[in-house]
């Protein structure tokens, strides 16, 4: 009996990956193939390789250590036994929806702890690279600014989690479905207007001339911008990024402060018009569409498992102690099924360039840009492809230079060699 309960878990959890898998070939717009062919040691000294790898390599293997903390934690509440962990406070049983919210805060906050060290190791590498720039007291600042954001995500989670488990029974996944792309919505909307302002401040862009090429490019792409703005990203790093925030009318392109300083105009271009790009492709919205398409089969297949689990433990749904391993499971499943979306965002990335070398004309732009972020921020130049293929958010530096270059090989010929 075990074993075949078992199996049918395995075999759902598959066939949710199926539906993520499908669900990002839907979604993932076309992009022309790469055949520039293009080398790193074209972009790249020996000696800038080196330190690239001595940097990342180890790095890989501490994102990985992170990766399976996380897991092995969320294993722990999910089969761990209730009765050690003792969510259930007096409290909890006589005001279930207040003890969710208890139990969902205090989960989503030990999962902030447990990987503090790794993040205090990465910023400690950072900050020995010379890639991060903020004192040790600041990046404890944003750990804690963090790690109460998610425990308020849990204790919301919770609460919601015993609502509908109470309201809707057996059916709770079809409510959870709603929430959670009403919740992904929501963020998308407010991200930058409440959130990023407790990470940074953002200030209107002095330089005429900046402001000028961004309003530009935007007018070319036919993208509403309000307003350009600079945050004062310096504060923390050295990397090199912007953004486009806002809907509407209240549309505004923000730059980090280290782009202004740091690249001339065709660069600061190719970044921005990237960023453009991302609002053209509403990239945005293929990320919430990709929840909403996902989130109903991996809620129902949670719902089923979840049922003799719970049974087992003698933890019945729409309580606080039920909580933990119902939030516990959600979260693993969306860390399983995150692996799929990297493609997705991959294939946006990729578009998001195509778009700007579309926009700019200048691919030899672009590439100047690439090669600048990625000695700057130490990239990954050469990551394993397996690693690549499951965790990268964006195409490999050599890809996107590559794709730069397939575009149009006459412009992007000018292109500096490995300098500076
Ligand atoms: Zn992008």
């Amino acid at each position: 009996m075990r074993i075949r309960q078992s199996l049918g878990v395995l075999l759902g959890l598959v066939a949710v990956l199926v539906v993520a898998e499908s669900a990002v070939s839907l979604l993932s717009p076309a992009v022309d193939p790469a055949t520039g062919g293009a080398e790193l040691s074209r972009f790249f000294t020996a000696a800038q390789l080196a330190r690239a790898d001595g940097y990342r390599d180890p790095g890989r293997w501490i994102a990985i250590a992170a990766l399976m903390v996380n897991f092995a934690l969320l294993g722990a509440v999910v089969a761990g036994r209730p009765r050690r962990l003792r969510f259930e406070l007096a409290i909890a049983i006589r005001r279930p929806i207040l003890g969710g919210a208890l139990v969902g805060a205090a989960l989503f906050a030990s999962l902030v702890l447990a990987l503090t060290p790794f993040s205090l190791l990465a910023h400690q590498r950072a900050a020995n690279a010379a890639i991060a720039t903020d004192s040790l007291g600041g990046w404890a600042r944003d750990r804690s600014i963090a790690l109460a954001l998610q425990a308020l995500g849990g204790g919301i989670a919770g609460a919601i989690l015993v609502v509908l488990q109470r309201r809707f029974g057996e059916r709770w996944w079809i409510g959870a479905t709603v929430a959670t792309v009403a919740f992904a919505t929501l963020i998308t909307w407010v991200q930058p207007v409440l959130i990023t302002p407790l990470f940074g401040n953002e200030a209107r862009l002095g330089d005429p001339r900046a402001r000028q090429a961004v309003l530009e490019l935007a007018d070319r792409a036919d993208v509403a911008v309000d307003d350009v703005f600079v945050l004062d990203a310096s504060r923390r790093s050295r990397t090199l990024n912007a953004y486009v925030s806002g809907i509407g009318a209240s549309r505004r392109v923000v730059l980090y402060d280290n782009l202004v300083e740091g690249l001339d105009r065709r660069e600061l271009r190719a970044v921005v018009a990237h960023e453009l790009g991302h609002v053209k492709g509403n990239d945005l919205w293929r990320g919430i569409a990709y929840i909403a398409l996902v989130a109903p089969f991996g809620l129902a297949f949670l719902a089923r498992a979840l049922r003799p689990l719970l049974a087992g433990r003698r933890l019945a749904p729409g309580t606080a102690a039920a909580v933990a391993p119902s939030l516990a499971a959600i979260l693993a499943l969306a860390g399983c099924v995150e692996i799929t979306s990297n493609r997705l965002s991959r294939a946006v990335e990729a578009r998001a360039d195509q778009v700007a070398l579309e926009l700019t004309g200048d691919p030899a732009g672009l590439v100047r840009v690439q090669v600048a972020l990625a000695r700057r921020n130490l990239s990954d130049l050469d990551p394993p492809g397996w690693y690549q293929a499951l965790f990268a958010t964006h195409p490999s530096p050599i890809e996107r230079i590559d794709a730069a270059i397939s575009s149009d090989p006459k412009a992007a010929a000018s292109e500096a060699g490995p300098s500076g």
